[in-house]
């Protein structure tokens, strides 16, 4: 057997073993279980502790987000208090991105949703966790990564972002990807694949091919939030994973 092979299976394996626990699939009809345990529940917070101050993004966390890369901070710093669209009215939140600076990867996703939005970074929810199942299945770790997305606050009620939305705020992601050169990048879902590609093609055709991005190579593969609602893609979602993979191994 070579080792492309054994390598495909042990990450197969890692992603199901995710999913399944140790359960073994045997037919393509199963369906993959999705579901993200519930965190404990936080203690109750005594009464005598007075209530946390509400700021924007704490600044003991500004690491996560620049990683004290200088340029990277600095441009995080120019625009966090932008309010060039409306969405800053309704924002708890700028959420910038998160990430090392250095990742040869990086991750573009829609816009922050809910949790996003209450804590100031992408992807934290539960399709934050099952982005680490597929950075995971990857070998990969947040840390390795860097994520971003393409709106920097949250449209209310998770609605499309608007096109004058997306103009005002893309050259900010822009800007971040020419920071970070990644050598791969990873569109999640059909807004962030056609904003990045300049493309009215439906998710199913963007991930038909392996895309460039300003000459990096660049796929599309679902949204977590997606594959949340419809575990029916998981097959699909395991394709792509192996088509990132292969594409990191060779760049
Ligand atoms: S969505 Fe973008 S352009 Fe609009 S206020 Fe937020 S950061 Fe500025």
């Amino acid at each position: 057997m070579n080792e492309d092979l054994l390598n495909d299976i042990k990450h197969l394996l890692q992603w199901y073993r995710l999913n399944y626990g140790d359960e073994i699939a045997l037919s393509e009809d199963f369906s993959l279980n999705l579901s993200i345990e519930e965190e404990e529940p936080a203690p109750a917070v005594p009464r005598a502790v007075p209530p946390a101050v509400e700021t924007d993004v704490p600044s003991a966390d500004t690491a996560k987000i620049h990683g004290h890369h200088p340029k990277l901070k600095a441009f995080y710093e120019q625009i966090r208090d932008c309010k060039q669209c409306d969405l800053a009215k309704s924002r708890k939140h700028f959420v910038f991105g998160m990430g090392n600076p250095d990742a040869d990867i990086m991750f573009v996703g829609e816009a922050p949703g809910r949790d996003e939005d209450e804590q100031g970074f992408p992807f934290v929810g539960r399709a934050g966790k099952l982005l680490n199942k597929m950075l995971f299945a990857l070998s990969m770790k947040r840390e390795d990564i860097y994520i971003a997305n393409v709106l920097k606050c949250r449209p209310p009620g998770n609605r499309d972002p608007l096109p004058d939305e997306v103009l005002q705020c893309e050259p900010y992601l822009k800007q971040q990807i020419e920071i970070i050169r990644p050598r791969v990048m990873v569109a999640l879902g059909r807004i962030a694949g056609q904003v990045l590609l300049r493309s009215e093609a439906s998710l199913k055709q963007l991930r038909e091919s392996t895309h460039r991005y300003n000459g990096i190579p660049c796929i599309v593969t679902y949204h977590p939030a997606a594959l949340l609602r419809n575990s029916g893609w998981k097959a699909a979602a395991w394709q792509d994973l192996k088509k990132i993979k292969s594409i990191m191994d060779d760049v």
